[in-house]
This record gives structure tokens, C-alpha cells and sequence, in this order.
């Protein structure tokens, strides 16, 4: 089916939610250079280039915005009903790429934590911290 909007309209919206998702990521960030730990922003040797990484430790992190990255059983991974097969396809794609760069990564020796923007906040999320320190301290 093709895409109800125009190819202009299109990219601004897919714009929008871009921006939206990179402001989820900058908390993070935040919260994670006031824990007290150093990192470096998205090396591209790696792959996927991950949004966190922590090099010592072969950690990486990824912010993943839930409708980009398809979110499942979250109200913000829910697809659009309208044109709803389009979003399917472009969205599964994104999964089954996600998936592919967790296992490159993993084999080669890097461990990975995926925070979804869902479980993030602007005033700080102490579950979340304690998620962030329990996997760079294992
Ligand atoms: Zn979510």
C-alpha cells in the first residue's frame, strides 16, 4: 500500500518523532554522566552504533524510541491504524535489524542494555539508575 502522505509531509513527521527520541537519549546521558561514569557517543566501528559506550568495559547502550524500534505491549510502540501496513513492514524491519546488531555485538565480546524512551524521564528515574548501575558493575 503506499504511503497516504506526500513524500514531504512524510519526512516531517518522521522528523518530529526523530527529535522526540533524541531528547530521550540527552536524559540518559545525563543521568548516567552524574552517576559518575565516562563514556563515548556513537562509535561507529561498532556496530549499530550504539548511542552509550563504555569501552573499558565492552558496554554499549541503545535509547531506542519505542515506535521507531517497535516496542511491543507499550502504548507508544503502537502502530499508527491508519496505513497500518506500511508501518508494519518499515517497523519489523527495524526490529529484525536491532536483533542482528545485539548478536553482532555480543559476539564480538560487547554486552548490551537497551533502554526504551518509555522508561525514561526527564526528573530522573531511580529504577532506571539502578538498571544502568547493576549492568555496568556486573
Ligand atoms: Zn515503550
Amino acid at each position: 500500500m503506499a504511503d497516504i502522505f506526500s513524500p514531504s509531509k512524510r519526512t516531517e513527521i518522521m522528523k518530529n518523532i526523530r527529535t522526540k527520541d533524541t531528547g530521550c537519549e540527552l536524559v540518559v546521558r545525563k543521568m548516567i554522566y552524574a552517576m559518575g561514569y565516562r563514556y563515548r557517543l556513537n562509535k561507529r566501528n561498532l556496530p549499530g552504533k550504539p548511542d552509550i559506550v563504555f569501552g573499558v568495559r565492552k558496554k554499549v547502550i541503545f535509547v531506542n524510541g519505542c515506535f521507531w524500534h517497535g516496542h511491543s505491549r507499550c502504548s507508544r510502540g503502537k502502530l499508527p491504524e491508519s496505513n497500518a501496513s506500511f508501518w508494519q513492514k518499515k517497523i519489523t524491519g527495524n526490529v529484525v535489524r536491532d536483533g542482528k546488531i545485539l548478536r553482532s555485538l555480543k559476539k564480538l565480546g560487547w554486552k548490551s542494555l537497551v533502554v526504551w524512551q518509555c522508561q525514561t524521564s526527564p526528573k530522573g528515574d531511580s529504577k532506571l539508575k539502578r538498571r544502568i548501575e547493576r549492568f555496568l558493575e556486573k
